[in-house]
């Protein structure tokens, strides 16, 4: 927790709605009146394991915005999307999720996916920034601590 470096940005540009494919990194088009359906999540690059995990957590945290597009990229285009997105990733700090708020996009470092706990742990996070549409950490934790909540008594429910 200490050493995560999160980053979330409200917006590219106003009125830019279509980026097209930049340096192989998927970007995406924001779509008109997207209804906040779980069915319409993308999960894009993920494992049939990882999307699973992750569509029930999302499900579990019945967050009140839904993200349109989950990726889960390789460092490298990772690395590529921040540079993109112009999101400063300190030397020596690693952001492992980001938010790109204006298309509800999540981006997932996935070589430094470490299990379907702390997907849900940090998922909680960036649900929280798309929750309350903001880029700051402490309002995003905020509503994150309410999705960890959810997700802790749907685990204790299912032992019982
Ligand atoms: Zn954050």
């Amino acid at each position: 927790m200490k050493l995560r470096i999160c980053i979330a940005l409200v917006s590219l540009a106003a009125g830019q709605f279509s980026w097209g494919q930049t340096n192989g990194v998927p970007t995406p088009t924001i779509p008109q009146n997207a209804p906040l359906d779980p069915g319409t999540l993308a999960v894009i690059g993920a494992t049939a394991e990882q999307e699973a995990s992750l569509r029930s957590q999302i499900q579990i945290m019945h967050p009140k915005v839904l993200p349109l597009r989950v990726l889960f990229v390789p460092h490298g285009k990772y690395l590529d999307a921040t540079r993109i997105f112009q999101l400063h990733v300190p030397q020596g700090f690693g952001s492992m999720m980001f938010t790109h708020l204006a298309s509800r996009t999540v981006y997932v470092d996935n070589d430094r996916y470490m299990g379907t706990e702390w997907l849900g742990h940090w998922m909680a996070h960036e649900l929280g920034h798309l929750a309350s549409n903001s880029t700051k950490e402490g309002d995003a934790e905020k509503v994150a601590r309410e999705y960890r909540k959810r997700l802790k008594q749907s685990l204790v429910a299912k032992s019982h």
